[in-house]
């Protein structure tokens, strides 16, 4: 085996494994936390410093993961 070999080696298998980690992930907790709100559901409003319902969650607390939508998505587009 080669150095080269060797070294595509050790980097191919972190890889490999954070890629099916995270597809585990999006399969098994398909929501995953609003990043706005940070799961609280509510945001505070930037001049008043008032707290109301997060806008970007519809005052769930829960966003679709990426890689859901994207699994989402192509299974749509694909028959
Ligand atoms: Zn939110």
């Amino acid at each position: 085996m080669t150095p080269t070999a060797a070294l595509l080696a050790a980097l191919a298998l972190p890889l490999t494994s954070v890629t099916f980690g995270y597809i585990l992930l999006c399969w098994v907790r398909p929501f995953g936390p609003c990043p706005h709100c940070h799961g609280t559901a509510r945001t505070e409003s930037r001049f008043t410093r008032r707290t109301r319902p997060c806008r970007h969650c519809d005052h769930t607390g829960l966003r679709l993961r990426v890689g859901r939508r994207a699994y989402n998505t192509l299974r749509r587009l694909l028959p």
